[in-house]
């Protein structure tokens, strides 16, 4: 995979100028491997590291056709937007769903034959090992393929539902713990109260146009119900996080800190700012580097790379890359006190740096783009209301 924001324009600019005429009828394809970009946009990976921005695929995307004609793409970009701002509003969901895979951990899951062979592509289930394959091999799998995987993992195979949203972010070029996360429990049934999502075999083969066909039993609707998990209960509004974004204050001295949630900081509010120096965040020495699969880890230092080079040409400086822990210490050296980033999202980037930070005590100004400041506010609720809210603003760049 080539992640690059070169690479991530190229594919933008051939979407919109191919598939994208037919994504409302055809986007729930499963074409199978080598096929996907025939229907979707595979832009995941990117848009997950804000390689390409939002606001730049819907410009591009109304560049071409009025927004009615392509209401269903636009609706499916900013799903991402909703999912993302819903986790804020809710960061126990994330925190529960991490003490409960250490927890499965601890109660000797991973070493359990039924989750072992399911992760080495050996289940009873033909489809989900190909499923298994797919994704190790292409760190990619369509929508519709990981409803039908999740709901099987689920309900057919009952493994918990965490340990299939673990295995999903260690291996998927897009993995992103709040579009992963709220994705498995909607499945679940955990995100909307009484609905699930159960796969069933005619589905699968009708939106693959018979290239899979399930010979197994699936779970019926009924047994998915018997076999739901149970959600611990969150309730969103009584989580809200203060909102913690700081303007940037222009004049002091300040420190650029960058981060893999957004590496194309040249486009921003920020990109007029003068930095007395500029820092990329360096995971490859932290227990992330283990956590994530080898294609993925390269993956993410190709995109790094990519961006030190932009940064360094744009605001006209040397950037350093340093690991979480010499992050504090670099400031401290320079009688630097101030960072400035975009806002971390919850999840497991934040997690590796920002408590560094806190602890010595470094003031961090977080930076939202405009995009985020229009939008995230609306994700409290249900995505139909969020919708609404988001059409009625507007999506100009
Ligand atoms: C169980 C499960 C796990 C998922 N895990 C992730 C994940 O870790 N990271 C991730 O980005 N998406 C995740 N998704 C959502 C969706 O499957 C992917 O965003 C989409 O398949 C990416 O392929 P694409 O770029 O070709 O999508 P396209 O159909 O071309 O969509 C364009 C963009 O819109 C956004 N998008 C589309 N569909 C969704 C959706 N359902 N939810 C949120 N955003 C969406 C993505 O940014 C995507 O790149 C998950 C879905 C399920 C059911």
């Amino acid at each position: 995979m080539d992640l690059t924001r070169e690479a991530g324009l190229k594919r933008l600019a051939e979407f919109v100028a191919g598939p994208l005429t037919n994504y409302t009828s055809c986007r729930n394809l499963d074409l199978g491997y080598g096929r996907h970009t025939e229907v979707v946009s595979k832009l995941s990976p990117y848009i997950r590291m804000r390689l390409v921005l939002e606001s730049e695929v819907i410009a591009a995307s109304l560049q071409r056709f009025p927004a009615p004609t392509i209401s269903k793409w636009i609706d499916e970009v900013i799903w991402r937007t909703y999912w993302k701002g819903w986790l804020e509003h809710s960061p126990q969901v994330w925190k529960d769903y991490v003490t409960a895979v250490a927890q499965l951990e601890q109660d000797g899951w991973r070493e359990r034959v039924n989750y072992t062979d399911a992760v080495s592509g050996k289940s009873s289930i033909a489809c989900i090992d190909d499923w298994v394959r797919e994704l190790k091999d292409t760190g990619y799998l369509h929508n519709h393929a990981r409803m039908w995987f999740a709901s099987i993992w689920i309900f057919t195979l009952q493994l918990p539902w965490e340990l299939g949203a673990d295995f999903f972010l260690r291996h998927l070029f897009d993995g992103d713990a709040a579009a992963n996360t709220l994705s498995w429990r909607w499945v679940a049934g955990l995100h909307t109260s009484g609905k699930r999502y159960v796969a069933s075999a005619s589905n699968i083969e009708r939106w693959t146009e018979g290239r899979v066909r399930v010979t197994e039993t699936l779970a019926t609707e009924l047994e998915a119900i018997q076999r739901a998990p149970r959600d611990a209960d969150h309730n969103n509004a009584s989580e809200r996080v203060s909102d913690q974004s700081f303007s940037f204050r222009s004049g002091e001295r300040q420190i650029l800190l960058i981060h893999p949630e957004d590496l194309t900081p040249e486009y921003s509010s920020l990109s007029t700012e003068a930095f007395d120096a500029v820092v990329v965040t360096d995971f490859s020495q932290t227990p992330l580097a283990n956590f994530f699969s080898d294609q993925i880890m390269r993956s993410h230092r190709q995109a790094l790379d990519d961006c030190v080079q932009r940064v360094q040409m744009h605001f006209s400086t040397q950037v350093v890359r340093l690991a979480p822990n010499e992050l504090a210490p670099f400031a401290q050296e320079r009688g630097l006190k101030s960072w400035t980033c975009f806002k971390p999202m919850v999840g497991l980037w934040q997690e590796a740096w920002l408590p560094n930070l806190g602890r010595a005590k470094q003031s961090v100004a977080f930076v939202q783009r405009e995009w985020d400041q229009r939008l995230l506010p609306f994700t409290k609720k249900g995505f139909f209301q969020f919708r609404k809210s988001a059409w009625a603003v507007g999506f100009d760049p």
